[in-house]
């Protein structure tokens, strides 16, 4: 096809303001270079900036993907996922927060000899540790994301004692005072050569970059420390009730060994209850799979008491090995608060550790785990650490990070939408007098939009006043279609032109969704304007350029029933005709669903059934429909951060070149704006919406259209 011509369609005109973008210039700094106060977002955007290794983010990705194709090669052996996965919902439903299933573990527990001590948080729990291990220097420990969470080897650490991680992944980071990438597989982010250099390092002798030899070398540098360690430190994955046991799953086989020191102290947060070991058992089989790609762990230590033996005369006795002792430290932090008083993030609780909202996650990928905190990764992990340590910890950790493009919600087995809830807990931090007065950067874009109706501030605005006229349907054009992609939307202007239909704009103001998404309290007054013009105008339906608009608008609608029809200008045009094409396109296509179209909306087959209709080489991204990629504009990202709205922008073209195409469709012109940023080579690839692509195609004399039979406006699913 030929390319559509640049310009824009007559009765279009700049109006006023200044030429460059208040913001999304991509400049370090963003929207708030030129403010002598830099808040707490610009802060944290400079340091993330100095700290994130590329490196490391790209040996992530590489493991992530491993870990996904496992998972691909392995399902067709798991009986029914989803069913799983329900079950295991569940069964975390039905015993997070259930106190009186707590108590009944204590009780079992403590029958089978555990010594039971509940902490209420961080402090008090490693207190207790210390306690516990009284005059000894030396403590062998194994994974557990919960001794992270209270950060219990340091402690320990500072007061003298040697903390020796057995975990081959937890150790190399230990001696590179690093953090874990992944709950299951802490060093995801270092190559083999990495490893070699920091265990070369530390052993002060040559190990080769050969996994087997790396595994070796720290199998002898911890195997003297688990010889001399009479304690030992374990996590425990989960606590069946009925048994008054513990579960602990693991691979390297170091948990044996270390929970078979003289005493074996354990840290286990309240929220691990499980009714009984076959529900547990259901648990661990979903996150060994979801975590590793595995069926099932190499091992699952099952603990129900100490050592013991009724041998002789059938009277039991204990102590034939070890441990001798055994004692279980209950965490609270935070958690009755939140399942008592915080009901809507008591899912945060659900949790199972697996890892699977990390592997696709944007902005994880795009920071790795400085979103986050230690044992709490990415989005669940911010929230969680936001409610239990505060707003202003939460912001460090990573609070205005997520782009809110709802994929974790998607794929989490236990159905975590971190993404939501991180909107909530930005409203409760711009709530928060201490902290929203060095939100700096937030309270900026609020404030440009209330005094210029567009998060562009004093930028110049196109108009389109000379279509404005009477008319049943209305285009909303939206902010971004108005300052920064006005030529996609004279695109969309021009091909409702070239097909004869009839439509009129208004003079709009921003429908205020991005201060959703960004913790302010959007002014529902906005869209009742917008609304009033539309009537005003005789609108009866309106057809959208950005689904976040349109998706502003029908929640609207729930709220204030007005009548009007709402839907993207694409959803109209596929239903209200049909396309065909004379000649079929020689270029592969591929298509970006825009989050809050397709997640959003449950929007997912109108410009996929187009292109099947127009006969062309449309191909599938690696992750399309309900896992589509973000572009990496959404949440705020691009205002706040960005380069990495653009390395997230580029992660997703990456996977349009991986299919070859040679056009990335999309229906959301902040989707089309983000992701023209992440194509490297001018040209290689274009970047389009849906109705520039039925321009082209028509004004090219290749794509015909005719009309249908009206079909109903778009609903929300
Ligand atoms: S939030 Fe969900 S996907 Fe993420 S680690 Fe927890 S259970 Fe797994
Ligand atoms: S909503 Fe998106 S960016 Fe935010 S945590 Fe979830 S997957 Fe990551």
């Amino acid at each position: 096809m030929k390319k559509l011509r640049d310009g824009n369609p007559d009765g279009w005109i700049r109006k006023g303001g200044v030429s460059a973008p208040l913001f999304n210039k991509g400049r370090p700094g963003g929207i708030f270079r030129e403010r002598e106060k830099v808040g707490l977002i610009q802060k944290q955007y400079d340091a993330l900036r100095k700290k994130i290794k590329k490196s490391d983010l790209e040996n992530q990705w590489r493991a992530f993907k491993e870990t996904r194709s496992r998972q691909r090669q392995n399902l067709a052996s798991i009986d029914d996922l989803e069913k799983i996965k329900g079950e295991v919902k569940r069964i975390r439903s039905e015993s997070v927060g259930n106190w009186d299933l707590l108590q009944k573990a204590i009780s079992a527990l403590e029958k089978n000899r555990f010594e039971v001590i509940q902490a209420k948080d961080s402090k008090e729990a490693c207190e207790i540790f210390l306690k516990e291990i009284g005059k000894e220097r030396l403590v062998v420990k194994s994974k557990s994301n919960i001794s992270k969470e209270i950060g219990l080897t340091p402690f320990l650490t500072q007061h003298g004692i040697e903390v020796i991680e057995t975990d081959i992944g937890d150790r190399i980071n230990q001696i590179m005072g690093g953090r874990s990438s992944h709950y299951t597989g802490p060093i995801v982010h270092l190559s083999r050569y990495e490893v070699a250099e920091v265990l070369s390092r530390h052993l002060k002798r040559e190990i080769p970059p050969i996994p087997e030899e790396e595994m070796q070398a720290v199998k002898e540098d911890i195997e003297s420390y688990l010889q001399k360690a009479r304690i030992g430190i374990t996590g425990s994955n989960a606590i069946a009730a009925r048994e008054g046991a513990i579960l602990i799953i693991h691979n390297e086989g170091n948990v044996t060994r270390v929970r078979t020191r003289s005493k074996h102290l354990v840290i286990a947060s309240i929220d691990k209850v499980y009714p009984n070991i076959q529900d547990a058992m259901v648990m661990a089989k979903l996150e060994t799979y979801l975590a590793t790609g595995s069926l099932f762990p190499s091992f699952i230590d099952i603990v129900a008491g100490r050592s013991k033996s009724s041998d002789v005369e059938k009277i039991p006795f204990y102590g034939m090995h070890e441990p001798t002792e055994l004692v279980i430290v209950l965490l609270d932090n935070g958690r009755r608060e939140i399942f008592n008083h915080k009901k809507d993030f008591s899912d945060l609780l659900y949790c199972i550790g697996c890892g699977n909202c990390l592997l696709d996650c944007p902005t994880y990928n795009a920071i790795g785990p400085s979103f986050g905190a230690d044992g709490m990764l990415g989005g669940r992990g911010v929230a969680l650490s936001s409610l239990q340590r505060g707003m202003r910890e939460g912001i460090e950790d990573g609070l205005f990070l997520c782009t809110t493009c709802g994929l974790c919600g998607e794929v989490c087995p236990v159905g975590i939408d971190a993404g939501k809830k991180i909107k909530d807990l930005r409203r409760g931090a711009l709530e928060d007098h201490e902290v929203s007065s060095q939100l700096d950067e937030v309270t900026l874009l609020r404030n440009t939009i209330d005094r210029y109706g567009t998060p562009y501030g004093p930028m110049a605005r196109a108009e389109f006043s000379s279509f404005k006229r009477k008319c049943s349907l209305v285009l909303y054009i939206g902010c971004v279609g108005m300052s920064t992609e006005t030529e996609t939307a004279s695109h969309a202007i021009q091909l409702l032109q070239r097909m004869g239909i009839d439509f009129t704009v208004i003079d709009e103001v921003c429908c205020e969704a991005v201060k959703g998404e960004t913790g302010s309290t959007a002014d529902a007054g906005r869209i009742k304007q917008n609304i009033e013009k539309i009537e005003k105008a005789g609108g009866r339906e309106v057809l959208f350029l950005c689904p976040t608009c349109l998706k502003a608008f029908l929640e609207y609608e729930e709220k204030h029933k007005t009548g009007l029809k709402y839907r993207t200008l694409t959803s109209y045009l596929s239903e209200n005709f049909s396309f065909t094409s004379s000649e079929a396109d020689p270029a592969t296509i591929t298509y970006h669903d825009p989050c809050h179209l397709g997640r959003g909306l449950g929007s997912f087959d109108g410009t996929r059934q187009l292109l099947t209709d127009l006969g062309g080489k449309w191909v599938e991204m690696e992750h399309h429909h309900q896992e589509s990629l973000c572009c990496g504009a959404g949440g705020g990202l691009r205002a706040f951060y960005p380069k990495f709205s653009r390395d997230i922008a580029r992660k997703r073209v990456k996977e349009a070149e991986e299919v070859k195409a040679d056009i990335l469709l999309t229906d959301c012109l902040s989707c089309k704006h983000n992701l023209r940023q992440g194509v490297l080579f001018e040209g290689k690839m274009r970047v389009m919406t849906t109705p520039e692509y039925l321009l082209e195609g028509i004004e090219a004399g290749e794509i015909q259209s005719s009309r249908r039979t009206p079909s109903r406006p778009f609903t929300r699913k």
